[in-house]
């Protein structure tokens, strides 16, 4: 048996645990006292495991289960925890689940109602999990964090559809480009979604109306995909979905997940009555595939689910 004290040994295949559950046990222990925010996200969302000074800062009760959103709005309501500088936090918390979850690694500065900065080390795993690291850094020069965070926030709204939140075409396009590009045997499914009929929207309910329907949209399709796929408006009421490693068949299930999502929503104000829909093509991406090759068989398929009568996912044949 291993005694108490003993680091948990790496191999090639990962971490492992030979020198016993006591070390497990001491790691956690000195993870609850450590100074710096620990947390663990699991790939629901849901905070697996989180220390003293990560409770303490987001107000968080031992044993408690949240998820990500629940927490930030929570905060958000009592003025606690994370700064959020919005008067929509429906439109704020769309905006950072386009962008959390998307890299193996993401870094930011977090302001706390309290007056601490936060320096954030997000880590994703393969499985979907995060690790949330923060470190205190108040003390760091005030004139450089103003500058970093301007910074921050300039790279922010280069990736970010103004009106609905989520990526921009370039943002997402660029995501599209990393995943044809990527050595992995599955590299995933991309999807163009079209709202169908928008411009009669426009037309009979006024050019806001049409707004609201793209803002409905969006959030509800970011609510039913999965934290790691990539979103974003790739034109006016155009939109791509990426699903990361996921075959044609996986994200055509999603897909019917998010037409009855959608297909349940009433986005216009005073028209309570008014459904929308929207017709999708659907293409894997496959080995020597560029973005441009991807989003052509993306597009023939959207034209042909738009010649069959709209409302309907067609899937572009295989290369
Ligand atoms: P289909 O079913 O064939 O897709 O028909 P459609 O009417 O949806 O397609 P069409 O491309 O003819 O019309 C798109 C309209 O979207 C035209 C344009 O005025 C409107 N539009 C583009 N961007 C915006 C926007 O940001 N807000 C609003 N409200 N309308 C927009
Ligand atoms: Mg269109
Ligand atoms: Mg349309």
């Amino acid at each position: 048996m291993a005694s108490r004290g003993q680091i948990i040994h790496h191999s090639a295949a990962g971490p492992t645990v030979e020198a016993g559950q006591d070390a497990v046990w001491q790691i956690l222990e000195m993870f609850e006292h450590s100074a710096a925010l620990l947390g663990v996200y699991d790939a629901d969302e849901y905070l697996r495991f989180t220390n003293h000074a990560f409770r303490q800062s987001y107000f968080i009760e031992p044993g408690e289960r949240l998820d990500w959103q629940q927490l930030m709005r929570r905060n958000y309501t009592a003025n606690r925890g994370t700064v959020i500088k919005t008067s929509d936090i429906d439109a704020w918390i769309s905006s950072v689940r386009s962008r959390r979850g998307k890299g193996r690694v993401r870094t930011y500065e977090s302001d706390l109602h309290d007056g601490r900065y936060i320096w954030v080390v997000e880590t994703m795993l393969e499985n979907g999990w995060i690790i949330y690291v923060g470190s205190d850094v108040t003390e760091l020069n005030a004139s450089e964090r103003m500058l970093r965070l301007a910074r921050d926030v300039a790279l922010r709204n280069s990736h970010t559809d103004e009106l609905t939140g989520i990526s921009n075409r370039r943002h997402v396009i660029g995501k599209l480009e990393e995943l044809a590009a990527s050595d992995r045997l599955a590299k995933g499914t991309a999807c163009l979604l079209d709202i169908d009929h928008f411009k009669k929207i426009n037309d009979t309910f006024g050019h806001q109306a049409g707004d609201a329907v793209l803002v409905g949209f969006a959030r509800s399709v970011r609510e039913t995909i999965r934290l790691r796929d990539g979103f974003g408006r790739v034109g006016g009421e155009e939109f791509l979905v990426l699903f990361p490693g996921q075959s044609a068949r996986d994200a055509q299930a999603t897909m019917i997940r998010v037409s009855n999502a959608v297909r349940d929503l009433r986005p216009i104000p005073g028209a309570p009555d008014q459904a929308i829909t929207f017709s999708a093509g659907l293409s894997e991406i496959t080995e020597g595939d560029e973005a441009h090759h991807v989003l052509s068989r993306c597009d023939h398929a959207l034209y042909a689910a738009k010649e069959g009568g709209r409302d309907r996912l067609h899937v572009a044949p295989p290369r």
